[in-house]
């Protein structure tokens, strides 16, 4: 790479079809912004599978570069909090979906949407952890503060072999929580088991709807797939237990009563990791470094270059990626 370019995934849409490309581009190619960041790792999650299959409407603007995270070292800064050589990593504030983002060797971005790259993390960690790894954090916090605690009784995640799920089991374990599993995948049993799990469940048992209240079994649960199996999951909540839903991986309806609210006392908490305030992200990183360890990190990621980016969009989508999937856009 010549030092006036550098590559990146760019999206564009003709006639209402989404391409992809990785193309030669110049800093003058890049959106205003005050910082530059020379960007280590970018990271798969989800709604990157979205935007690169141009589904879910996540991207509105083209062209456009994906990946909704990155963490990089950075370049130029016109913003007084930063100056050249800071390492960084940025997750959400739309960037990927309405600004360019990570699957790029160069990024220009807003400085406030930056934090410091954890003391204890490299850049290929932090992006195995991402996005997807620091919203299970965000879950699992959300989880303490409506009161769940180890000694409460067993909690679920759903999703489990994905990348949010992955790294909850994983932290939950940690923290001393006795964890069930959902998972769809026959094959990713002792693979849950590895991360700690001490119950896996088939995703089938919790697939209907069920009664408006059925026999209590979990304490808090972690829910990255939404639609019915959140719906379910709510019937089989313990008195005054919560659940962090972050997800819409089985559907984004939720057909409920308000049986589980009104009668156990049961919360229902929303995580979101895109406008996140800034205290509790760094709050958030500071609990991976301590919570997760970092051989459970390793378990759950490999990394990838750039070029397989659009077939494993595509994979993640239909629930075939397992644990994080970390891209190395140099
Ligand atoms: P993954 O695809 O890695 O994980 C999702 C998992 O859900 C799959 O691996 C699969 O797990 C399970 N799953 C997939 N389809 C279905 C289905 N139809 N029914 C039941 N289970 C299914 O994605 P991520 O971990 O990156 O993201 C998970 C969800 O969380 C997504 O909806 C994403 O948009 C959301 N998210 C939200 C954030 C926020 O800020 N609120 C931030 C990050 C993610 P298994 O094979 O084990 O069954």
């Amino acid at each position: 790479m010549s030092q006036e370019t550098f590559r990146a995934l760019v999206l564009t849409e003709e006639e209402g079809v989404v391409k992809h490309a990785i193309r030669e581009l110049t800093n003058a190619d890049l959106p205003e912004g005050e910082v530059l960041v020379d960007v280590d790792y970018s990271s798969l999650n989800y709604k990157d599978g979205l935007a690169v299959s141009g589904k879910g409407k996540i991207v509105r603007r083209y062209p456009m570069v994906p990946g909704i995270d990155f963490a990089g070292t950075v370049l130029e800064s016109a913003s007084a909090e930063w100056k050249p050589g800071d390492r960084v990593v940025l997750t959400g504030w739309g960037v990927g979906e309405r600004y360019w983002g990570g699957y790029s060797q160069r990024a220009r971005v807003k400085g406030e949407w930056l934090v410091p790259l954890p003391e204890g993390l490299d850049s290929r960690r932090a992006m195995a952890i991402g996005t997807a790894g620091f919203t299970a954090m965000l879950c699992v916090m959300s989880l303490e503060d409506a009161g769940v605690r180890p000694e409460s009784g067993t909690v679920l995640v759903t999703g489990a072999a994905g990348g949010v799920g992955s790294v909850a089991v994983a932290v939950l374990a940690q923290l001393g929580y006795r964890v069930a599993a959902v998972t769809g995948r026959e094959s990713a049993h002792g693979y849950l088991h590895g991360l700690g799990a001490k119950e896996v469940v088939p995703r089938e048992e919790l697939s209907e709807p069920g009664r408006p209240l059925e026999a209590q079994r979990w304490a808090g649960a972690v829910d990255t797939v939404g639609g019915d199996m959140l719906a379910r999951v709510l019937t089989e909540v313990s008195y005054g237990g919560a659940v962090a839903a972050c997800g819409l991986a089985g559907g984004a309806k939720l057909n409920t009563t308000v049986m589980p609210f009104i009668l156990r006392g049961v919360s229902l908490r929303g995580v979101d990791s895109v406008m996140c305030p800034r205290p509790r992200r760094e709050a958030a990183w500071r609990r991976l470094l301590t919570d997760l360890p970092m051989e459970m990190l390793e378990e759950v990621s490999r990394v990838v270059p750039l070029a397989e980016v659009p077939e494993l969009a595509r994979e993640i989508l239909v629930g075939q990626v397992r644990g994080r999937v970390v891209v190395d856009v140099n």
